[in-house]
């Protein structure tokens, strides 16, 4: 038997939604892309969205708005995919790294609060396996240090809620990714959203090479029009054929979260009295449960996972910590003990399988190896 690790649910249904994209004119930010923006806007009530093909590049079009420049200090989290720090070191910033917190695996502003420096230029917020961070906390940090931008890093998490606020709410920025894994996905996408109109005005440009108008622009009103290069930007457009997967996603987000919240709940209760760490719900989250992670003894994990893939189930690792990884150890060589947390959930965590349509019977194949592999 295999139980998958993951699968996406789009089928070739969804092939109808790409071919009436072909009767458009413009394959590329045209008018489905448009729309599909005024849909992101509108589900997470923030004002301006932009499509972007994928987490990484919005997240360079962010930073290059915002001004991030060599010698500028950016906050990430240890414990998160390597494309958060990845961003800042492109840009020649320095990336000061801060721990996660114990129970939640989430970042602190208290914990952030202490790395700030008169270099600090922007944070990243992450909201790792869909569970949204304190923001209103990240708010009141903004208000101490209004020049500090602070970014929301919401790809787990497009559809949780913390509160009853939404990612973009509390943020300059909040940036998602739709890449083939995650919760909505197009196979390679991503977007931004802000509230801040001059921010968005900026990202406009540093989306698409600092360009004043894109190619459907240029050519609206039925006359050429010159455009200026007015910055620096990348090449970060969503193609219209990638965003026409999105909006059927969108509408069915919130009935597969509540598929994905039973299939956590059910592992939560199955583990409970087992020896292993599983990251703790803070009162008033409703996560978008991106992954299931467990963790285990450091010197048990490789063993664990040997005896997972051994009875056919696939599972991952989200993540080891940035800072243990080859580059960043070379380079800042961060001593583990200053982000304890991170390298020890990051030495010790597996991810187990969780997508909508799981089987039943494949999760039940999951809590019962574990079960055994965990108590032997
Ligand atoms: C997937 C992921 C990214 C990068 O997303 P891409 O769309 O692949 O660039 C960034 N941050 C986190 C936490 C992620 O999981």
């Amino acid at each position: 038997m295999t139980v998958q690790f993951y699968r996406h649910g789009l089928t070739s249904d969804d092939a109808d939604s790409v071919a009436a994209v072909l009767d458009t004119p413009f394959l590329t930010s045209g008018s489905v892309g448009k729309s599909v923006e005024a849909k992101i806007s509108s589900y997470l009530g923030v004002e301006h969205s932009f499509l972007t093909n994928s987490w990484t590049n919005g997240a360079l079009a962010v930073l290059l708005a915002m001004g991030v420049k060599p010698g500028d200090e950016v906050i990430v989290p240890a414990m998160t995919f390597i494309a958060t720090a990845n961003v800042a070191e492109l840009l020649g910033a320095t990336v000061k790294f801060v721990d996660v917190d114990y129970d939640t695996l989430l970042v602190k502003a208290c914990d952030v609060e202490c790395l700030i420096s008169d270099k600090t230029k922007a944070i990243f917020v992450v909201h790792l396996y869909g569970q949204m961070c304190d923001m209103e906390s990240f708010k009141a940090l903004k208000a101490r240090y209004p020049q500090v931008k602070i970014i929301e890093d919401a790809a787990h998490c497009f559809e949780g809620t913390r509160d009853g606020y939404r990612p973009g709410t509390w943020s300059d920025a909040a940036i998602f990714s739709f890449y083939a894994t995650k919760n909505v996905t197009c196979g390679e996408g991503g977007a931004i959203v802000t509230r801040d109109a001059e921010l968005a005005e900026s990202i406009q440009k540093t989306r698409l090479h600092g360009m004043s108008a894109g190619a459907a622009d240029r050519f609206k009103r039925g006359e050429y029009r010159h455009w200026d290069m007015e910055c620096l930007g990348v090449k970060a457009n969503l193609p219209d054929i990638l965003a026409g997967l999105l909006p059927r996603q969108i509408d069915q987000v919130d009935d597969k979260l509540l598929t994905r919240q039973k299939i956590a709940a059910r592992y939560r209760e199955a583990f409970a009295d087992l020896p292993v760490r599983m990251a703790k719900l803070s009162l008033g989250v409703s996560s978008a449960e991106h992954l299931f992670p467990i963790s285990v003894p450091a010197l048990a994990r490789d063993e664990v996972i040997s005896a997972l893939n051994h009875r056919g189930i696939q599972v991952a690792v989200n993540y080891r910590a940035i800072t243990e990884l080859s580059y960043y150890r070379n380079k800042y060589d961060i001593p583990p003990e200053t982000v304890a947390v991170s390298v020890e959930w990051g030495s010790g965590t597996i991810s187990l399988p969780l997508y909508p349509s799981m089987p039943k019977e494949d999760q039940s194949a999951v809590i019962q190896a574990v079960s055994e592999i965990v108590e032997s």
